[in-house]
């Protein structure tokens, strides 16, 4: 989602209001409330500005499906009935938030651990999971439950909320290939459960993403199995994840999309453009890892996306790829730099490479 509107920043005819509703009308057992929020205590990247308004889920806020649905539509309709745009997040694993922030309300879906409930059915087990759950903790349930089919989540970083958005994929296997349905608050703020219909998905892509809702939860199919072989498939997840240097620098994970057209990964193609290292400001192409961007410390957020713009331009005016961002750019972003003009010899003046 992206917001072209500003209402709340130095906008004390608007702020006000919206304070009074929210100190007055919020749910507040349910949500609490900060103003200027750095973002970059939010994302994995760990840059970002500041957000308006957050509000995140108290601390030891129970499960209660029905009482979070209630509390999240009411603050959502409020929103909506006053022109403030709202951007929701899970842990903010694929995210890139602009250095002048979020305006409006940034909502927090994440709930402490423990918020996942299994279903058992005849035909075998189903999952109902809490969006704001971390993925990895979600794997975690199933495994204890000796439930089968989430393996694949260990170590994922983020909220099942974000896996099912983004139809995050790891180890040849989508959240889609499990997914039985989703339970969302719709373009009316109204509970629906959706059921999984495969024509909707793809390759990192799901029918959420050309819409203005929210995930509460989701339900997947699982299989009963054997829990000591599903721990050791996750364990072995987990330090694959660790030896490939994923949690070695803050970032979020795969900067480009793997085309299966294009015959390689995009790591490949980076690597083979020679952009390994590649650095602007406090941003790098991983050196260990085409298709990473990591922050070496002090990166902003403007120096991540002039890095991975500047990919992107490489890749199309050196091998004729199109290269597609999987990462996400949200807030408060200007138009994007002018090295994306640049051509040729030139284009390098902002790039230094190893
Ligand atoms: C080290 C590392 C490794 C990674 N490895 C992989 C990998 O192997 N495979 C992979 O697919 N990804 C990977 N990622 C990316 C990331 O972990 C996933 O995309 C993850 O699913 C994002 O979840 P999130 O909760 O952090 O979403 P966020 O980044 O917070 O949000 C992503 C999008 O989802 C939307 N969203 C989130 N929650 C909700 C909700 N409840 N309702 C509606 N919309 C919502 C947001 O609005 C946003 O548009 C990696 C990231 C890192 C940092």
């Amino acid at each position: 989602m992206y917001y072209q509107l500003n209402p709340l920043k130095n906008d004390k005819k608007q702020m006000s209001p919206a304070k009074t509703w929210l100190s007055n009308r919020l749910y507040k057992d349910v949500f609490s409330v900060t103003y200027h929020e750095p973002m970059s205590e939010h994302t994995t990247f760990r840059t970002g500005g500041p957000a308006d308004v957050y509000v995140k889920l108290k601390p030891g806020s129970p499960y209660d499906r029905d009482k979070l649905a209630a509390a999240f539509a009411d603050l959502l309709r409020y929103a909506r009935d006053s022109g403030i745009p709202v951007q929701i997040i899970g842990g903010g694993a694929n995210i890139v938030v602009a250095d002048s922030g979020i305006r409006g309300i940034t909502l927090d879906t994440r709930i402490d651990d423990g918020a996942a409930h299994p279903i058992l059915a005849d035909y075998g087990a189903v999952l109902n999971v809490y969006a704001g759950i971390r993925s990895d903790a979600a794997a975690d349930f199933a495994m204890e439950n000796s439930l089968s089919g989430l393996e694949f989540l260990a170590g994922l970083p983020g909220t099942i909320g974000g896996a099912v958005w983004m139809n995050a994929r790891c180890w040849g296997k989508s959240v889609s290939d499990v997914l039985c349905g989703v339970d969302i608050l719709d373009e009316d703020f109204k509970l629906n459960f959706e059921p999984f219909s495969a024509g909707e998905w793809a390759y990192k892509s799901g029918p959420y993403q050309d819409r203005k809702i929210l995930i509460l939860a989701a339900s997947f199919n699982l299989k009963p199995d054997d829990r000591g072989a599903i721990q050791r498939q996750m364990a072995g997840y987990r330090l694959e994840r660790e030896q490939k240097g994923h949690f070695r620098y803050p970032s979020a994970g795969s900067v480009f999309k793997n085309n299966p057209d294009l015959g390689k990964s995009a790591g490949k193609i980076i690597e083979e453009l020679g952009l390994r290292g590649a650095r602007i400001g406090g941003a790098q192409v991983a050196d260990w890892h085409g298709n990473f961007i990591i922050n070496t410390g002090g990166a902003t957020s403007s120096d991540i996306r002039a890095l991975a713009l500047a990919v992107q331009s490489r890749a199309r005016l050196s091998m004729g790829i199109e290269l597609e961002h999987e990462i996400l750019f949200i807030g408060d972003w200007p138009p994007p730099p002018p090295v994306l003009n640049l051509t040729g010899r030139n284009f390098n003046w902002n790039l230094s490479e190893k």
